[in-house]
């Protein structure tokens, strides 16, 4: 049976970056040697980095000043890198959600953290948008897309101080001015490779700054220097990037991927809203173009788990919501056909005639 992949990460890739990442694992760019078992200093590689770090500055406009980093480490270990390069006194942090919470926990061990508004009293259904940024923070850190709530932050918003998004899940869904952040981070399994690269983008000028001494692989400044090859990068996962990056670019770049993104998720979102079995959990405007949050309306409870099975029955895969939601979430990343979200509104369709 065919299956709809609405994995909410790891998560589903375009077809061509599968195909060719297993090519190269055999035969990587013509050298007669799989892709695992070749230097990441050889040319042929090198050549690799160059080229996914140029689609990165060329996909979503990255201005003169900034560098763009591949390591390892997961979006976690960036939550306590950010801060110990960046952190002197004070951060400010909105908390959105999980993501976020675990961002602020790591801050905290660097110095001052301010929760700027929280909509944690309503299970972060929302994204508060009455707050004042301190003007003395050293930076300030949002979560644009919360994966598990399926809110998302749909403008790149006015900081008076310097802008660090978590951008893990919704990275290359949509058009950002890059000129507006500080630093951008993400784990890669979300909408761009496997899991084991983490992309950060940072403005150098904001590096050095800070007075305590931060351990070598730590520093952004030392992978900045050593392009990313300080230590061994994660070879496969930067490769697979490269790759849905070629196919994003073929497509037609990000503000293609937004149209598609956009024209997915209202399908999913008018269904849910028509549809007298299921309701949204989230504010309409905050509602995120890439994980879409729904569960049963009260009167129909007791069908949830007859529509997870109905729904697996015929090929839905990964729809189950997040324990902290509850119901169903189908995660709608770049990668996702338009097919799936339409055979997923089919059966919600199909089941409510049913009942
Ligand atoms: C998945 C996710 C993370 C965690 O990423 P890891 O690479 O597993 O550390 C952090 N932030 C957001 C928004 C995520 O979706």
């Amino acid at each position: 049976m065919k299956k709809c992949n609405f994995n909410a990460g790891p998560s589903v890739l375009p077809k061509e970056t599968v195909e060719n990442t297993i090519k190269a694992i055999e035969n990587f760019a013509g050298t007669g040697l799989g892709l695992m078992e070749v230097s990441h200093r050889s040319k042929e590689f090198q050549a690799v980095m160059d080229e996914t770090v140029a689609l990165f500055k060329e996909l979503l406009g990255i201005p003169e000043g900034y560098s763009v980093l591949f390591l390892g480490g997961g979006a976690s270990l960036e939550f306590c890198m950010v801060p110990y390069n960046l952190l002197e006194k004070k951060a400010a942090y909105l908390n959105t959600g999980t993501w976020a919470n675990k961002a602020m926990k790591e801050a905290k061990l660097f110095g001052e953290v301010v929760e700027v508004a929280s909509s944690k009293e309503a299970n972060y259904t929302y994204i508060p948008k009455d707050y004042t940024i301190p003007t003395d923070a050293d930076y300030f850190h949002i979560t644009t897309n919360n994966t598990i709530f399926g809110t998302e932050i749909h403008t790149d918003i006015d900081s008076p101080v310097t802008l660090v998004a978590d951008m893990s899940s919704d990275i290359f869904s949509r058009p950002v001015d890059v000129s507006k952040y500080g630093l951008i981070y993400g784990g890669a399994q979300k909408n761009l490779a496997p899991a084991g690269v983490t992309f950060v983008i940072v403005k150098d000028e904001l590096l050095g700054k800070v007075s305590r001494t931060i351990p070598t692989m730590l520093d952004y400044r030392t992978h900045i220097k050593d392009g990313s090859m300080f230590n061994t990068p994660p070879v496969v996962p930067i490769y697979a990037a490269l790759q849905t990056l070629r196919w994003l670019k073929d497509l037609g770049g990000v503000k293609e991927m937004y149209k598609r993104n956009r024209d997915k998720a209202e399908f999913l979102y008018d269904e849910i809203d028509r549809n007298k079995l299921f309701k949204g959990t989230t504010a309409e405007e905050d509602r995120s173009l890439m994980n879409i949050c729904f569960v049963m309306n009260e009167e129909y409870q007791s069908l949830e788990a007859e529509f997870y099975q109905y729904a697996s029955a015929r090929g839905m895969v990964g729809i189950k919501g997040h324990r902290s939601v509850g119901g169903f979430r189908a995660s709608t990343y770049n990668a996702l056909p338009k097919g799936a979200v339409i055979d997923l509104v089919e059966a919600m369709r199909e089941f409510e005639k049913a009942h």
